[in-house]
């Protein structure tokens, strides 16, 4: 019998959902950089004829993650005078470490801030990554593989989203810092204070570990800044030492505090290699490898996205011959806490379609000791910040982007999208002729970008947030009340487009409005639960009123 369109498309749907998050690339450690030269940079006020304000002298950006790493390239070309210091704890962002090394959806969100900020690139973001309409995803199943499934294209109009390895994008953004910008790698920041006396702040940094202290010749280095640009992340130590407590809102989802680790297996690794089925996996497809186990904290299953191979050649880092296999799980779940070889035991049990040994094993020698030492990922719940900027005078003041902003699980894949969207939003308050101080321009990004942070955080919480196959009996309840919820609406707005949306996550790849795309859920939610109050009040009526 043929699926039903519905059953055709929720399928995919659901190994989209299943894949669509996680998945860690890893790189080996790179070689520290040399020490920067130790400064403490002045922060007296600029003046640029195309601004009606003093432009800010120095910036200090705290983070180098995606965020940071594009506030800096964008803020370098719109204050060429300014001073501007880039400061991250890792040692150099551009080599990740493998908790850090997942796949990741740039979407037509994050490809505006591409096409604006690196067209002149050598390397593209083609052709560092798959285009989402590009691969097909195969089930490989305990016995058999299913057929492959090509991915739904959702909105042909659009641009296609690529699936990018985090540490790819991050080396393909670095690429595109000037020269101007001061790097300080390997510097936690630990201090942050406002000086009335020079109104700007003083960053003070040191050493984030021991074996990097050689970087900093004092304890504390420090920059001066009347802009501090906090991209550090969801616990962002800037947000919550110079932003009014408490500092964030936050918003229960049944994806938070799941653990995100990642299993590195060969990219062209082979399945049921002792069978007459033998598949050689091609690195440009996706594949969901399911279990043998069934049980509450055993069940896994594997997603393992696409990645393109020569991405690392291309951008000179050190060629990983691996990709990530994401595992998502409760932190109960047996394989947070197991030790190497109970791993071996259950990959092995759990897996017959793949081999974990010998010549023909899908990870390489050492991977399950690397797997059980990483601590992965703790999904947050979502949250956004209450504010997004907060000044100390006229000229001085901090802004928040990225997840230091608004976090949340990665569902809807839009972490990155988002802070790129931020990094243009501030870009353009910045840069309007409309204000008459920094402080006025920064109160203008946050009247644009907070009711969109607030909603696409809404928008995280309702989505998506039952991909991950989450375990125990209220999970699984939710879980086919949300899948009949999203079939119900994907049908009504098959018919009825004016009137029904569909769920969320289709329109977050059509819509670039995180407002109006709720907005328009909300409306068909108050409509269903209309219509069903209605017919359960006929109902009940009928049976009250007999004959
Ligand atoms: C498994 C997984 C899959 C994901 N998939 C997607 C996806 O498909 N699409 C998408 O858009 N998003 C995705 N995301 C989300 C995305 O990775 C994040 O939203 C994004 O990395 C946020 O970027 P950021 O620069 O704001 O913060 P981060 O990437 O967290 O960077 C913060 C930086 O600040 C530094 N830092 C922190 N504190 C300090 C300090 N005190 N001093 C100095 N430096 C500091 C850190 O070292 C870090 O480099 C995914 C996330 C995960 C975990």
């Amino acid at each position: 019998m043929m699926p039903h369109p519905i059953c055709s498309i929720s399928r995919r749907l659901i190994v989209l959902i299943v894949l669509i998050n996680a998945s860690c690339f890893g790189f080996a450690p790179s070689a520290p950089r040399a020490s920067p030269p130790r400064r403490t940079l002045p922060a007296q006020l600029a003046c640029d004829p195309r601004f009606a304000y003093d432009t800010p002298a120095s910036i200090a950006i705290v983070g180098a993650g995606p965020a940071g790493i594009a506030a800096a390239i964008s803020l370098s070309k719109l204050y060429p005078s300014s001073a501007i210091s880039l400061i991250d704890e890792t040692p150099d962002p551009k080599f990740f470490d493998m908790t850090k090394s997942y796949l990741q959806l740039v979407d037509f969100r994050g490809l505006s801030f591409i096409d604006r900020h690196l067209s002149s690139a050598s390397v593209k973001l083609e052709d560092i990554s798959i285009p989402n309409n590009e691969f097909i995803i195969q089930v490989l199943e305990t016995d058999l593989p299913k057929p492959p499934i090509p991915l739904p294209i959702v909105d042909s109009n659009r641009p296609t989203p690529y699936w990018v390895q985090r540490g790819h994008f991050v080396k393909l953004l670095s690429n595109s810092l000037p020269e101007s910008v001061s790097t300080f790698y390997g510097s936690k920041v630990s201090k942050v204070e406002y000086v009335s006396s020079k109104d700007s702040y003083e960053v003070s940094f040191s050493s984030s570990s021991d074996d990097l202290s050689f970087l900093h010749e004092n304890d504390l280095d420090k920059v001066e800044a009347n802009l501090i640009v906090a991209a550090d992340g969801k616990n962002s130590f800037i947000r919550e030492n110079t932003f009014e407590q408490p500092t964030t809102q936050r918003r229960n989802s049944p994806a938070g505090k799941l653990r995100f680790k990642a299993l590195q297996v060969r990219a062209d690794f082979t399945a049921y290699a002792n069978s007459s089925d033998v598949l050689q996996s091609d690195p440009s497809n996706a594949y969901a490898v399911r279990s043998v186990k069934k049980g509450y904290d055993t069940k896994l299953d594997l997603g393992i996205l696409p990645i393109k191979s020569t991405a690392s050649s291309l951008l000179s880092l050190p060629v990983n011959k691996c990709r990530p296999a994401n595992i998502i799980t409760r932190d109960d779940h047996f394989i947070q806490s197991a030790n190497a070889n109970d791993l071996q035991d259950f990959f092995e049990d759990s897996f017959p379609q793949l081999s974990f040994s010998g010549k023909i094993s899908v990870i390489e020698k050492g991977e399950f000791s690397r797997f059980a030492n990483s601590p992965g990922t703790v999904f947050p719940h979502p949250q956004h910040a209450k504010r997004l900027k907060t000044t100390a005078s006229p000229n001085s003041g901090v802004v928040l982007i990225g997840d230091a902003a608004h976090a949340f699980p990665p569902d809807i894949a839009q972490g990155i999208n988002a802070a790129l969207v931020d990094v243009l939003e501030l870009e353009s308050a910045l840069s309007s002729t409309n204000h008459n101080s920094l402080a006025d321009a920064l109160c203008s990004y946050q009247k644009v970008r907070m009711p969109e942070t607030k909603a696409l955080v809404r928008l995280a919480q309702i989505s998506n947030p039952f991909q991950y196959k989450q375990t125990g009996f209220m999970s699984k309840l939710r879980q086919k009340l949300w899948t009949a919820n999203f079939i119900t609406r994907l049908v009504l707005h098959k018919f009825f487009p004016q009137v029904f949306s569909a769920n969320a996550f289709f329109a977050l790849q059509s819509e670039a409005s995180y407002v109006k795309i709720l907005r328009r859920c909300d409306r068909t939610t108050a409509l269903l639960s209309t219509i069903t109050a209605s017919l359960l009040f006929l109902l009940s009526s009928k049976k009250l009123i007999p004959g």
